[in-house]
């Protein structure tokens, strides 16, 4: 399967309908973000290992859930369990898309609790520039507790599955802001109405690794 036969069956079967995420997943190669050893198996639609009992996320999973994030230029972005950087590097280019110049402060802040991954990630990354042009921040550490330092953010994604949505996502997300999250084996998508009033809908029928505590 070539990279464009995928994005037209994740059209086709209705998992890819905004045309900013098909640009990012026609700009942004999976095949940038795995081992060369892998690289064949880039367009299949299946999540495979990156190493430490870890996986690149399916496209059908990152496609779906990109499309409940709704990602906008200029929106912050809080993405934990940066993997392979795939998924950080598709929401970077969708919201970074009208910035114009560096050296502005980041828009994407990426969290990965494994060193060797979070190394690997920032190459792959970089691939594209965009820590370079300080559009993407990604740092190591359990993101239970999100990432206070740039809150608070637009969205939330996560591509790690715990029990619960972790209360400083909620704490971290902007009154209008949405969290899009793995819940056990749902997608939860969760709407912060105001302070403390949210409102979920739940997608069942996914599979993730899970969200590690230390
Ligand atoms: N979207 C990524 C998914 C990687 S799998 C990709 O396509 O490559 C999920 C990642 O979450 C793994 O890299 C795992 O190490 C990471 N993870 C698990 N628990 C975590 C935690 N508590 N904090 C940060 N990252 C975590």
């Amino acid at each position: 399967m070539t990279k464009e036969e995928l994005i037209e069956e994740l059209v086709r079967d209705g998992y890819l309908k905004t045309p900013s995420i098909i640009d990012a997943f026609t700009y942004i190669d999976r095949a940038d973000f795995v081992s060369e050893d892998t690289k064949e198996y880039a367009y299949v639609n299946e999540p495979f290992p990156i190493g430490f009992n870890q996986t690149i996320s399916q496209p059908l999973t990152v496609a779906f859930m990109l499309e409940l994030l709704s990602p906008k230029p200029g929106e912050t972005v809080l993405d934990i369990g940066v993997g392979s950087g795939w998924q950080t590097a598709l929401i970077a280019f969708i919201v970074g898309r009208e910035r114009m110049d560096n050296n502005e402060t980041p828009l994407v802040f990426g969290v990965e609790r494994i060193s060797e991954l979070f190394e690997s990630a920032k190459n792959n990354i970089e691939k594209y520039h965009f820590l370079e042009k300080n559009l993407v921040s990604v740092v190591q550490g359990d993101g239970h507790e999100g990432l206070s330092a740039s809150a608070p953010y637009d969205k939330i994604i996560a591509a790690a599955t715990a029990d619960s949505i972790p209360q400083a996502w909620k704490d971290q997300l902007k009154i209008g802001g949405r969290i899009v999250a793995p819940i056990k084996e749902s997608i939860v998508v969760l709407e912060k109405k105001g302070a403390m009033e949210f409102e979920e809908k739940s997608y069942f029928g996914f599979r993730f690794v899970p969200l590690i505590k230390d």
